[in-house]
């Protein structure tokens, strides 16, 4: 692999490397995407966002990931102790799409990296970066292939895409603790769920524990009745529930009633997974020479399914400026980039800090909120995180204490008979 044959290079082929790797492409620029593993592979995030199509789009990826036909997806629904509530996200705030799809990783990626392919960009399986030297205009990597073969790569840009791989966060010592406290999440993949009337597959069912309202499961309905099914919660209030992966696995899920019967005529078609640390963050997005994108800067929870639409956001940002500053331009990579991109995450954590705290619970499950608020809400959990004219986006905390305030009150007041907050 020669100099001359790429300008960029993007570790890693996961949604952000693939999505900015077709830009680039599309652009006209000599791209190589170097991944370690070989593809399909399995990974986890399977909700998508309806924000994450407009991305897709502008990658000129739409096409790919419609003609697939994955289960669609609408909005996401709620169970907590036998009670149930439901969010349409084509009912929300910001204009643009309202529905998108329940992907399996394994085929999802692999299109994607086949379409930023059929685009132009080269990509090779098998090769691992190992280190980095940054440079403003002359950035290089070392890599190694399956037999041990090392190398040097010399390109004009370097893009991190490597998601959990955390590559450059790791070699130019970025890594700064995630505010999140340490959770682990277990997950499986199920065939067989039973079809049942009152369970609307295009909607992710999320269910909390009924005894630890910090344990939350996801159901994500695949086509053909297969579902990814997964627990999630703070690690050491996890192991409570058994001394084995398996052990705990099954506890959680025979406590909530709903999980409990959606999945009881199911079977597992893949061993029971533990992941925990998964949440991280740097000090900077950005460096001489390179970007990070998607896992590969922040990760915060999969409680909203934020993943995959925080990765395509990032490349939708970081394909523009990569370009213009090829061309020569001088590019403010943290007011362009690092500032716009964190302001969006920034209301997603609004968001999961108060699903953790309760707050968040409180207002999903009140029933009488106000429809503007609702859909105000709807469109954050649609992926609408960075739509400044949404109050929950530019003063999210604020906003959602005095929204659960008031769902309290009224709460309360119907409890204690008078009706009114
Ligand atoms: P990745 O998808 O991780 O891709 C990175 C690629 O880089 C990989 O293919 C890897 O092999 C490669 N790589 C790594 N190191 C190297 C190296 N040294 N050299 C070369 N290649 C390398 N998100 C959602 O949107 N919806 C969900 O429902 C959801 N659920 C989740 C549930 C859990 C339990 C967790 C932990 C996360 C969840 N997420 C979800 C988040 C989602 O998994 C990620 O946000 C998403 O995969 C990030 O995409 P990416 O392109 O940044 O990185």
């Amino acid at each position: 692999m020669s100099e001359a044959d790429h300008e960029v290079i993007v570790i890693g082929a996961g949604p952000a490397g693939a999505a900015i790797a077709a830009q680039l492409a599309s652009r006209g620029r000599r791209v190589l995407v170097v991944e370690r593993s070989h593809f399909p592979r399995f990974s986890i995030g399977e909700s998508l966002l309806p924000q994450c199509m407009g991305h897709l789009e502008e990658a000129g990826l739409l096409n790919t990931v419609q003609a697939a036909g994955y289960q669609p997806k609408n909005g996401a629904a709620f169970t907590r102790g036998g009670e149930s509530t439901a969010i349409d996200f084509r009912h929300k705030f910001t204009p643009g799409w309202g529905t998108t799809f329940q992907v399996e990783r394994a085929d999802f990626d692999h299109r994607l990296i086949e379409a930023a392919r059929a685009k132009g960009a080269k990509v090779e399986f098998g090769i691992t970066v190992t280190a980095f030297r940054a440079d403003p205009d002359r950035p290089q990597v070392d890599v190694v292939d399956e037999s041990g073969n090392a190398s040097t790569l010399t390109a004009r840009f370097v893009v991190d895409a490597s998601g959990y791989g955390r590559v450059l966060a790791r070699l130019e010592a970025l890594e700064r603790d995630a505010r999140q406290a340490p959770r682990t999440a277990l997950f499986t993949h199920v065939e067989g769920c039973p079809v049942e009337p009152s369970h609307d597959r295009e909607k992710i069912l999320i269910g909390v524990h009924p005894d630890d309202a910090g344990i939350w499961y996801w159901l994500i309905p695949f086509r053909n009745q297969r579902a990814s099914v997964g627990v999630v919660g703070q690690t050491e209030r996890m192991s409570a529930y058994g001394d084995s992966t398996e052990a705990r696995w099954q506890a959680l899920i025979d406590a909530e009633p709903r999980f409990r019967q959606l999945l009881g005529g199911s079977r597992p078609t893949r061993p029971i997974a533990e992941l925990g640390g998964y949440s991280a963050d740097v000090t900077r997005l950005h460096g001489p020479g390179y970007v990070l994108l998607g896992n590969a800067g922040e990760f915060l929870d999969p409680v909203f399914s934020s993943g995959v639409t925080i990765a395509l956001k990032s490349a939708s940002l970081a394909a523009p400026l990569v370009d213009r500053q090829l061309a020569g331009e001088a590019i403010d990579w943290l007011g362009r980039f690092e500032a716009p991109l964190r302001e969006g995450i920034e209301t997603f954590r609004a968001f999961v800090d108060a699903w953790y705290d309760g707050r968040l619970q409180t207002i999903i499950f009140h029933a009488d909120a106000p429809r503007d608020i609702k859909e105000r809400i709807s469109a954050i959990l649609a992926g609408y995180a960075w739509d400044r004219r949404n109050p929950f986006v530019t003063d999210s905390a604020r906003h959602i204490d005095t929204l659960a305030d008031l769902c309290e009150r009224q709460a309360a007041s119907r409890a204690s008979g008078s009706g009114t907050a």
